[in-house]
């Protein structure tokens, strides 16, 4: 057990992601959870470890966005998509591929990006 697991926060999370080392957390009775966490949101249980993330994963459910918030204005139409993991699934935005030709389990690999409307950093995913 690692005392800091799940302590650290999403921009920590993403400077992993940024740096080719993602990691999901992992509770003692198996369940996988994404940070920050303190305690397995599935069980309770305090004892968590950080366990690296799988290369690629499946896309499970997408959608696209023609009319997104103020927030992302200069970035429609874009899809975003919940991929499987396996351990845990992963909520983002698929890049460099155009919205109709994103399918169920189409296989990616997690990359990162930036909002073209405010600059903020994003989970994304890329087709492998
Ligand atoms: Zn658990």
């Amino acid at each position: 057990m690692t005392d800091d697991a799940g302590s650290a926060g999403f921009d920590d999370w993403m400077d992993a992601l940024e740096a080719g080392d993602p990691y999901y957390i992992e509770c003692a009775n198996g369940h996988g959870s994404l940070p920050p966490r303190r305690i397995c949101p599935e069980c309770g249980e305090q004892s968590l470890s950080e366990e690296p993330l799988p290369d690629t994963g499946t896309v499970e459910t997408f959608s696209t966005v023609h009319v997104p918030t103020p927030a992302f204005q200069d970035d429609a139409p874009y899809v975003t998509a919940i991929v499987d993991f396996g351990p845990v699934r992963v909520t983002g935005r698929v890049l460099d591929v155009a919205p109709e030709e994103v399918e169920h389990s189409l296989t990616v690999s997690l990359t990162s990006t930036k909002s073209e409307t405010t600059d903020d950093r994003l989970i994304a995913f890329e087709p492998v």
